[in-house]
């Protein structure tokens, strides 16, 4: 509701170090109102792909389009600014700095402006929105009674929910999650998976690398399973659990997970 419904669409991604072709010509779409996955064995080039989406690094070859704009160059704080957040694999939380003081941040990165009225002495425009926004995603995950704890104090699973809290303040409408459940235990799983839902179902598109397929199966309206640089299954969870090739991948015994 708050963010304009926007696709992210990559096509023919291709990028190599060296001479391995980590990611191998990647077609995705992440429709808004979805929740698409990308799964496979370690060394897929699921995380190379994420980072192609995110900014963070660039193709060798390929487009990659949020809408009818394309962001193939564009690095990650303009992604930011366009309406696309991410979270880290490693969660990346400030420890001294409390929950709702960490969201800020996050938030505050997506103002842009402010950071700069706050130097100059300036009134800021943007403060009460940002406020409001924390607030809401301080909501939107359940941590509002823990909003003044430094995250320091807090274990893993619950840090994994102030990461992704964060990246709601900025208001994106395609979110990037990197093994959102990675750390986890099966209860925290499971609210994970109900909130992905949730979100999807408030029109964003969210898109998730994840080794655990216990939450990819029950969350993900589309699964890409990648294998050696390539996407060798796409589809519904039901029919990619059936598929050949995507069985292959994984029972591979070199580098199956
Ligand atoms: P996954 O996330 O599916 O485990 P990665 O994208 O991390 O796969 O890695 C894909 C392949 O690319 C692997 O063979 C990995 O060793 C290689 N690779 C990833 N990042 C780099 C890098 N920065 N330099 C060289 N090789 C890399
Ligand atoms: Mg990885």
């Amino acid at each position: 509701p708050r963010a304009p419904r926007l696709a992210l669409e990559a096509s023919g991604l291709v990028r190599h170090f060296g001479g391995l072709r980590a990611v191998d010509g990647v077609s995705l779409t992440v429709p808004p109102g979805e929740v698409t996955a990308v799964i496979g064995p370690n060394g897929a080039g699921k995380s190379t792909l994420f980072h192609c989406l995110a900014g963070a690094q660039r193709p060798d070859e390929g487009r990659i389009r949020l809408g009818d704009r394309d962001i193939t160059r564009l690095p990650d704080h303009r992604r930011a600014r366009l309406g696309m957040a991410r979270t880290f694999q490693v969660v990346s939380v400030f420890p001294s700095l409390s929950v709702a003081d960490n969201l800020r941040v996050g938030a505050e990165n997506h103002a842009g402006a402010s950071a700069t009225a706050r130097l100059l002495g300036l009134p800021d425009p943007a403060r009460g929105r940002t406020r409001e926004a924390v607030e809401q995603a301080l909501a939107s995950v359940d941590l509002t009674e823990l909003r003044d704890v430094p995250c320091g104090q807090l274990p893993t699973g619950t840090l994994r929910l102030v990461e992704l809290a964060r990246a709601l303040a900025a208001g994106p409408s395609v979110l990037l999650l990197d093994e959102p459940a990675s750390g986890l235990d099966d209860a925290e799983t499971a609210r994970m998976r109900a909130l992905l839902r949730r979100l999807a179902d408030e029109g964003l598109a969210v898109l998730l690398v994840e080794h655990d397929m216990e939450l990819v199966f029950g969350v993900s309206d589309t699964v890409y399973v990648m294998a050696a640089g390539r996407v060798v299954a796409s589809g519904p969870p039901a029919q990619v659990r059936e598929d050949a090739a995507a069985r292959a991948a994984y029972l591979d015994p070199v580098t199956g997970t």
